[in-house]
């Protein structure tokens, strides 16, 4: 908590109160960073059925495990093994909520390519709910490398940019150590992650800021269990053989 002497009088602005002010001040570029660029690699072909412990949170027929982000049912197209994003109508998340796990997922971005940087392919795998993995078809495709594919949006940039053609299945296996709070809610210790993209570490044991922003910097706020959230970003981007193992 900060105090502010003015002309006599006490201003008091607490840690959100000063958040809140520079998220009002600050432009979403202000967090972009566009060096170093990842190596761009060809990766081989990594495919992984789910083990027998696992939780199978989408097998490629329905959305029993899903409801929308906000309220109501999951409302993407479940089509030929796959779920797509439907524009507008807003994110997906687990009913299950998780704290550490492993994560399998695969996705594809829209073999037609529209749109560059930013509005190409985009989606994105949250963990918890709030801390973003970002989806976007990075092949030949630049933007602000700590937004890129394998990216955990505006804080960590992939090792490299393992990412294959747009109209093809890529895959994310993630490990998650999930934060840990103290009573008064202060930070006991960061999440942190571990991610290979299509079988290639991306990003190795690496601490997270907070919860990922779009605008201004991350801040940790205590929270419990959450669910894996996938995002509609606008882009018809695809979705398959996702499972979990809680840890
Ligand atoms: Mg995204």
């Amino acid at each position: 908590m900060i105090k502010l002497f003015l002309a006599g009088a006490a201003i008091i602005l607490t840690s959100t109160g000063l958040y809140a002010q520079e998220k009002k001040t600050m432009k979403p570029e202000e967090t972009e960073v566009w060096e170093p660029v990842p190596t761009a690699i060809t990766p081989g072909t990594a495919t992984a059925s789910a083990p027998s412990d696992a939780i199978i949170l989408f097998n490629g027929k329905s959305l029993d495990q899903w409801q929308g982000e906000k309220e109501g049912a999951a409302k993407w197209l479940v089509k030929e093994g796959a779920v797509t994003v439907v524009k507008g109508a807003g994110g997906i998340k687990t009913k299950e909520l998780f704290n550490d796990f492993q994560l399998h997922i695969e996705w594809r971005a829209p073999a037609v390519v529209q749109g560059d940087g930013q509005g190409r392919g985009n989606s994105g795998i949250f963990m918890q709910g709030i801390y973003e993995l970002q989806v976007l078809d990075n092949y030949n495709n630049r933007t602000y490398s700590n937004g890129q594919a394998g990216s955990f949006y505006k804080q960590k940039i992939p090792l490299v940019n393992a990412c294959k053609k747009p109209g093809q299945w890529q895959s994310y296996d993630v490990i998650w150590t999930a934060p840990r709070f103290n009573e008064d809610g202060s930070l006991k210790s960061p999440a942190r992650a571990t991610v290979l993209h299509n079988g290639v570490l991306v990003q190795n044991n690496v601490e997270l800021e907070g919860p990922t922003e779009y605008i201004g910097k991350p801040v940790y706020k205590k929270h419990g269990e959450g669910p894996i959230s996938l995002q509609d970003h606008g882009n018809p981007v695809s979705y398959r053989n996702i499972w979990i193992r809680k840890l």
